[in-house]
């Protein structure tokens, strides 16, 4: 993982609640740099996902300065599967509507053209089934060691997932692209679900004290993080879950990382129970590891890190 304090980024997102919150890390936090947003198929229809994107820059205060690239509208091989966990990812509110709209150029090729303009330079962050990621592999084979730094939120470690027992959204939905991907050769660092839930999930008591910065920016996060706490708590999720900001948020502040292990990571594509399911595998003497996994992070401070991104407001 790299220690400098500025990153050139291109955030890949299936865009609803936690994406949103993400996207705001890349479009806000200082050390940050977006260079472009594209969209994947994932947690709510297409065109809404389009539409959060859109809104979540103009809440940002940029509408016109970061291009949203459209990607893929269905996983590689299997029908789209739709999040039950945040209504239509905004709050089911009503914002008023943002002027900026889409690029022409594909996600996939834009993801290409700026690593191939920028070679080394570029960093991604994938908080959304990785079929973009996969496919602009497809297109460029060298794409990876032309990335500086591939960051997924994806799969459980070793714990139980949220779609099923054994697996976790991203990996679940699109399994084949997960594979292709970890097989890539990216310098990857994975978040994973099991760290969500154990670092980065927020009580009621958090985030009343989030609502109390009451600017724009802390309102626009309550009103699209209530349906995530409600359905957190009919299954027993006692919190609102963010595993795409806390992995945005230690791209930025690699400091609140506490502990890391590289691990062979492995997405299953095949079994009848166990679709997308993701081996971590830490065995001496085996599989070569492929990726660093986090392990522990700094809770509290990733808490005060967000607090502070809300309280700074817009730009
Ligand atoms: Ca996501």
């Amino acid at each position: 993982m790299s220690t400098t304090s500025n990153r050139r980024m291109i955030i890949d997102t299936d865009t609803a609640a936690d994406d949103s919150f993400a996207l705001l890390v890349g479009l806000l936090h200082p050390r940050s740099t977006l260079e472009a947003i594209t969209i994947v198929a994932g947690n709510v229809s297409f065109e809404q996902q389009i539409e959060n994107a859109l809104l979540t820059v103009k809440a940002a205060g940029r509408e016109g300065e970061v291009p949203v690239h459209l990607g893929a509208r269905v996983p590689m091989m299997r029908p789209w599967y739709e999040s039950r966990a945040h209504g239509d990812g905004k709050g089911n509110h009503d914002f008023e509507k943002p002027t900026q709209r889409p690029s022409d150029e594909a996600a996939a090729e834009a993801i290409v053209r700026l690593v191939n303009d920028n070679p080394g330079e570029i960093d991604i962050l994938a908080i959304g089934p990785l079929t973009n990621i996969a496919t602009a592999v497809l297109l460029d084979r060298e794409l990876p060691s032309k990335v500086r730094e591939l960051w997924i939120m994806g799969g459980c470690d070793n714990s139980v997932g949220n779609v099923t027992a054994a697996a976790e959204y991203n990996f679940f939905v699109d399994p084949e692209a997960a594979d292709i991907v970890l097989r890539a050769g990216f310098d990857v660092t994975i978040s994973t679900w099991t760290l969500t839930l154990a670092q980065a999930t927020w009580s009621r008591d958090q985030l009343a004290e989030l609502a109390a910065i009451d600017n724009d920016l802390a309102r626009y996060f309550t009103i699209l993080d209530k349906p995530n706490i409600e359905y957190n708590e009919s299954e027993g999720i006692m919190g609102s879950t963010h595993p795409d900001s806390v992995t945005a948020m230690m791209m930025m502040r690699p400091d609140l990382i506490e502990s890391t292990s590289r691990k062979f990571v492995a997405v299953e594509t095949i079994g009848q129970l166990t679709r997308g399911y993701s081996l971590f595998d830490d065995r001496p003497h085996r599989n070569e590891p492929n990726a660093t996994v986090v392990d522990r992070i700094d809770a509290d401070g990733f808490f005060d890190a967000w607090a502070e991104l809300l309280r700074a407001g817009a730009r």
